[in-house]
């Protein structure tokens, strides 16, 4: 339980930090909140021989509103999140989906940047950013750039970003309009992590179901955005059998994984369950009143 010794640096700019990763390759790591990179060190699942620590870089940090968008530091916490009444207004996913990580210590600790960075297939976030879309910022030697969530999980435990990049901040909608969201986990009783997570929003015009974005975590090798759900509720009328119709659709084309804490079958089965579940509750918080079914 004792890491690898190695050095520790505190940048205090974002270009300063870019250097040491690129002059430092493979050996140098970035130090967020630390909770998952912490873990892997002192198992010696990982043994960089630098960090460079984010902390004290100015600006990486906060929430804000720039127009019809949501702007979120990747330094910000997990804490941060869950309690910004300004996102409870503007973008209530996240904080709905924030205050389900880990425990209390977790989210005082873990940043938005660290978890999307480091790819948990279980990672609760990543399913709210894919459901409403989010625009990821990064920065590297060869300059800025934007990627789109579904861009940015690319396998188990791996991203588009490079060795030289920093995600620096995240970019998601404002939920204007009659809008309703829902962020659904059956939590692994230990850590608390997502055996299958679904995250979903939608905008509700009258009874019909105007837009809808549906992203789900702990399923398969990596979070996905369940387009085919989404395809089949878009400006439908929704009624609980259409509902639990396009819900049977999120296990096409995955393979669901199976491990100690659940079996594939399990998981599928859990998957259909929770997106059910959270297109109604997120129908509920839109205002559209739905006659639960049998079993649900
Ligand atoms: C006991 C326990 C329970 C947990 N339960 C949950 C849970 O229920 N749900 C959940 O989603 N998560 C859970 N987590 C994970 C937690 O949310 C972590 O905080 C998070 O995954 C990583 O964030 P961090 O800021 O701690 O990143 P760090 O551990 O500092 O970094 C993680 C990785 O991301 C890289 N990185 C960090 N920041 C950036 C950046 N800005 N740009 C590029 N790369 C970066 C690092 O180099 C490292 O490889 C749990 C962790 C623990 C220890």
């Amino acid at each position: 339980m004792i890491p690898a010794p190695f050095d520790h640096i505190t940048p205090v700019t974002l270009d300063e930090a870019i250097r040491a990763l690129t002059s430092h390759g493979e050996e140098a790591k970035l130090l967020a909140g630390g909770h998952s990179l912490l873990p892997l060190m002192k198992l010696r699942l990982a043994s960089p021989k630098l960090l460079i620590d984010l902390s004290k870089i100015p600006g990486l940090a906060g929430i804000r509103q720039e127009g019809d968008k949501m702007t979120v530091g990747a330094l910000t916490t997990h804490y941060q999140i869950e309690s910004s009444e300004l996102l409870k207004e503007k973008c209530p996913l996240l904080p709905q989906t924030a205050r389900v990580i880990g425990d209390v210590q977790v989210r005082n600790r873990g940043t938005i940047g660290g978890s999307l960075a480091h790819a948990d297939p279980a990672a609760d976030l990543a399913a709210a950013m894919l459901a409403l879309g989010a625009e990821l910022r990064v920065r590297g030697a060869q300059g800025e750039r934007w990627l789109k969530a579904e861009e940015f999980f690319l396998d188990l435990m791996t991203t588009a970003l490079s060795p030289s990049e920093i995600l620096t901040e995240i970019r998601v909608p404002v939920l204007s309009g009659r809008c309703g969201t829902a962020y659904l986990k059956l939590p692994q009783k230990a850590s608390g992590f997502a055996l299958v997570g679904v995250a979903v929003w939608l905008r509700a015009d009258g009874g019909l179901c105007a837009d809808i974005g549906v992203g789900v975590t702990g399923l398969g090798a990596k979070p996905f955005r369940a387009v085919r759900v989404e395809r089949h509720l878009r400006r439908k009328r929704l009624e609980p059998a259409l509902i639990e119709t396009a819900s049977a659709e999120v296990t096409l084309r995955i393979e669901p994984l199976g491990d100690i804490h659940a079996s594939a079958e399990f998981r599928a089965h859990l998957a259909r369950l929770y997106t059910y579940r959270a297109i109604v509750e997120a129908a509920r918080t839109a205002g559209i009143s739905l006659t639960k079914a049998k079993g649900k």
